[in-house]
């Protein structure tokens, strides 16, 4: 059960709601919005008595029944798509946001070079990694809070905002500090201590699908954040393990579809993870444009072959300025088909 409060219900009627949940022998999680208080109960059995009884309460909008699992990320419990704000631009809404940069902050010549290009070919938000998840511990771990630093100067530098990766419920706070966006990566899609930990803080974050996760799983870890207070939550498609071995991973297309049935958060698509070879990321991009997807978020590099992690999937400066010129006449399509949405 999901229960929405009037936008001026007092803090008695929230409690006296609260209160009513339990003893009915329900769970309650509280989540204070932007606007309104929302509260979910959560347990098992029939909820209509409970239903029926919470609808007349003072300061009560609406109660509903919720029977997906993840119950504040589900379609059911809001119909419109959840546009997410990031420093001025809306990520699930009118505009198709690209983000992009390197897969790891290299040095300052790198990291301004990319941010320079981002900015000036039509990319909204820099992408760069400072914190590391490596498969080996001998590979190049981040340059951590130096990255950071970088993050911000090129921010300060192009106005563009930024994404980087948290891979710890320690470094939540610090990495917030210097993110517009939190990212969240593959393999820690159910560290949950660190899932928790993004509930504080008001940062949006982008939520990785885990490689061998399911669409019930991505949503249910996008459930734990939400349920902890942060309801400003991206998903991302980057490919699973699938028996190919053509690519580096299965750029999984149909759950861009499907999670916009499933939820109202927006969903974007790193065609570079899941394809791990820069031809094909063109092409993937464009088909994440056709299939609907809120945005892009890709790997470049000022000349991968020096990259220190995944040259192999990172665009040139040159590569990602005819991608974007190339994507044009896809993103007004998708312009007019979300515009015909109301
Ligand atoms: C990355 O974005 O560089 C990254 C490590 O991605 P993933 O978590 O999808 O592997
Ligand atoms: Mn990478």
């Amino acid at each position: 059960m999901i229960i929405s409060m009037k936008l001026h219900a007092t803090r008695e009627e929230i409690e006296a709601v609260c209160e009513r949940i339990r003893e009915f022998g329900y769970k309650v999680h509280t989540i204070q919005g932007e606007e309104r208080v929302v509260i979910g109960a959560v347990g098992v059995g029939d909820v209509t008595p409970c239903l029926e009884s919470l609808q007349g309460m003072p300061g009560v909008e609406n109660a509903m029944r919720i029977s997906a699992p993840y119950k504040f990320v589900s379609r059911e419990f809001k119909s419109e798509r959840s546009r997410i704000k990031v420093n001025g631009l809306e990520i699930g809404g009118a505009d198709f946001v690209v983000m992009a940069g390197p897969c790891s902050v290299e040095s300052e010549q790198q990291i301004m070079q990319t941010a320079e290009a981002v900015a000036r070919l039509g990319g909204r938000i820099l992408r760069g990694g400072a914190f590391k998840p490596r498969t080996s511990p001998y590979d190049f771990q981040g340059l951590e809070v130096e990255g950071l630093k970088l993050l911000r100067k090129a921010k300060e530098a192009t106005g563009l905002a930024i994404i980087t990766e948290v891979m710890s419920d320690r470094d939540v706070d610090l990495v917030a500090e210097y993110a517009d966006i939190l990212q969240i990566g593959a393999r820690n899609m159910q560290n949950f201590a660190l899932l928790k930990a993004l509930g504080r803080v008001k940062r949006p974050v982008l939520l990785k699908r885990g490689m061998s996760s399911t669409l019930r799983e991505l949503l249910m870890s996008a459930e734990y954040i939400v349920a902890a207070g942060n309801p400003n939550v991206i998903l991302c498609e980057r490919g699973i393990r699938t028996f190919e071995t053509a690519t580096r991973n299965t750029c999984d297309l149909t759950a861009v579809a499907v999670l916009h049935e499933m939820t109202h958060l927006p969903v974007v698509v790193d065609p570079s993870h899941a394809t791990g070879k820069r031809s094909l990321v063109p092409p993937l991009s464009r088909a994440a444009v056709a299939v609907g997807a809120d945005g892009l978020l890709v790997e470049v590099h000022p000349c991968p072959d020096k990259a220190v992690s995944d040259g192999a999937q990172s665009l040139t400066l040159e590569q990602f300025a005819t991608m974007m010129q190339d994507l044009a006449p896809y993103l007004n399509i998708w312009k007019q088909a979300r515009a015909a949405e109301k």
